[in-house]
């Protein structure tokens, strides 16, 4: 992928997405974000550059839910990168294994179910979900008309979570029997 000055809209890339672990990442013309951060800090930097991008570019991660294979490497990263911001719900939090290490208070935003985040050009909403977690919840991106919905790990999809999935021109979705 190349970036430029002018508005190529939104930039989508799964870098990984199995029981194994799980990372996506986002960009827009001003943002780079990742949802999910399931594997060790060095793996997620190298998948990264598989695509040409950069952990010190990225400014804001998502966090779906608790479990390790999304947020293995969230501790390493938020240490390793000051200017890294950090949005989960107070739920999944709460609820992060010890494994995640301390986290820098500072750089950690409360993002609550149900609630719209406008970041400059990229809106993101969160929506709850139905997976064995504290308080899971899946995202969806808005950049210039254009949306996509990440759900992965759940085992029910409501009609109201399917009409909203079908509102978005793209979507990453992982159905679980968990
Ligand atoms: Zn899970």
């Amino acid at each position: 992928m190349t970036t430029s000055d002018a508005d190529f809209g939104m930039r989508v890339c799964v870098l990984a997405s199995s029981s194994s672990g799980n990372t996506t990442y986002i960009e827009t013309p001003h943002h780079k974000v990742l949802v999910d951060a399931g594997f060790s800090g060095k793996k997620i930097a190298a998948l990264l550059a598989s695509i040409g991008r950069d952990l010190t570019d990225v400014d804001s991660l998502f966090i779906t839910h608790e479990h390790t294979d999304h947020v293995q490497g969230m501790g390493v990263l938020a240490r390793r990168y000051p200017h890294l911001r950090i949005y989960a719900n107070e739920g999944t939090f709460a609820a992060l294994p010890k494994s995640v290490g301390k986290l820098p208070y500072d750089q950690l935003s409360i993002f609550k179910r149900g609630t719209t985040l406008t970041l400059g050009d990229l809106d993101v909403e969160s929506f709850g979900v139905s997976h064995d977690a504290a308080e899971p919840q899946f995202y969806q991106f808005h950049h210039d008309d254009r949306a996509f919905t990440i759900l992965t790990d759940t085992g029910y999809v409501s009609d109201r979570l399917a009409g909203t999935i079908r509102d978005s021109d793209a979507y990453l979705m992982e159905l679980t029997t968990t």
